[in-house]
């Protein structure tokens, strides 16, 4: 099965990696095309466009910023639209908006070509060690034909549902819970730092209550200050928080949360933030105690 990754960026490169020791034979492209060096020496085809990538695959992962990013790679004049053969298959790993999800679902399958949502749970170091947790979504028959390739990029697949925007969602939730998780720890570290505790003794008492990777690594990175460089940028956790609150919108779902949360990354942003991890979330917070 030739397989094309595209968008080698913290997430991308070690899951196109990962592809490369499993023994696929791998096309990628990425924008700024001198990240692809390494992974060609290991055996990776570079492609100049998506299309040409595309155009030669059974299968083609997509890894990119946002909607807009992923846009242009799929419905641009070289984009992956034009150059999936019939009942090739689009697997969507970034995290994006539900509308687009949708969308793409269409555009595949007017060209008689599939969309599989993929999106994953874990920072770079899991996608390096093939830890991810995926959210499979997208039509029954294209997500057997795609289990084996997300095999070898995680530790737990979840199959959501027969529409890709399903598994967006449920990305789109979880995002939630941690950047609310993130609101919560950032303010009670601050509070207890104020009388003289230390955050990583109070750190000790809510990893032994709540035993979870989420409160152990956020909160760590937190306590150590390690905001740079980043493993997802706080520019990208806003835009999660976006997502979020368009989706609720959507549907009038309560989301009174997601505007809070919203408000602080907007503040991390206007203070030149938007490039480090996302728990300087505790930064901005500490700025507006002061
Ligand atoms: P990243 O390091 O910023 O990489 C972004 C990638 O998108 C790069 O390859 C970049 O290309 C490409 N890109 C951006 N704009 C583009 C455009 N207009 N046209 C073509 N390519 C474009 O981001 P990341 O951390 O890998 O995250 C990627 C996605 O995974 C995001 O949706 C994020 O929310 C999601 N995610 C991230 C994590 C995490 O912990 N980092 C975890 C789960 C999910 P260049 O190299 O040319 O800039």
């Amino acid at each position: 099965m030739k397989v094309s990754f595209i968008g080698l960026g913290n997430m991308g490169f070690p899951m196109a990696q990962n592809l490369l020791k499993a023994g696929y034979e791998l096309i990628i492209f990425n924008r700024t095309s001198e990240k692809a060096g390494p992974l060609m020496h290991q055996g990776a085809r570079y492609a100049q466009t998506p299309l040409e990538a595309a155009k030669e695959s059974d299968l083609v992962i997509t890894m990119l910023s946002d909607d807009a990013a992923l846009e242009e790679v799929v419905e641009g004049p070289n984009g992956i639209l034009n150059g999936l053969p019939e009942k090739g298959i689009h697997i969507s790993a970034s995290t994006i908006s539900v509308d687009l999800a949708r969308k793409l679902s269409t555009a595949h399958a007017e060209r008689k070509q599939y969309f599989v949502s993929a999106t994953v749970l874990g920072r770079p170091d899991a996608a390096k060690a093939a830890k991810l947790r995926i959210l499979l979504a997208g039509p029954e028959q294209a997500r057997q034909r795609v289990m084996p390739v997300l095999a070898a990029l995680g530790q737990e697949i979840f199959e959501i549902g027969d529409h890709g925007e399903e598994g967006n969602v449920v990305k789109i939730g979880v995002n939630f819970l941690i950047a609310s998780m993130l609101e919560a720890l950032s303010e009670a570290q601050l509070m207890v730092e104020k009388y003289g505790v230390e955050p990583a003794r109070f750190m000790d008492v809510v990893n032994a209550l709540f035993q979870s990777p989420v409160y152990r690594n956020y909160g760590a990175i937190m306590t150590e200050q390690r905001f740079e460089p980043a493993g997802f940028k706080m520019k990208l956790g806003l835009k999660d928080v976006e997502l979020a609150i368009k989706a609720a919108q959507s549907v009038h779902a309560p989301l009174p949360l997601g505007q809070l949360i919203h408000n602080h990354f907007s503040v991390g942003m206007a203070r030149g933030y938007g490039e480090m991890d996302w728990t300087a979330l505790i930064r901005c917070l500490e700025h507006s105690s002061k």
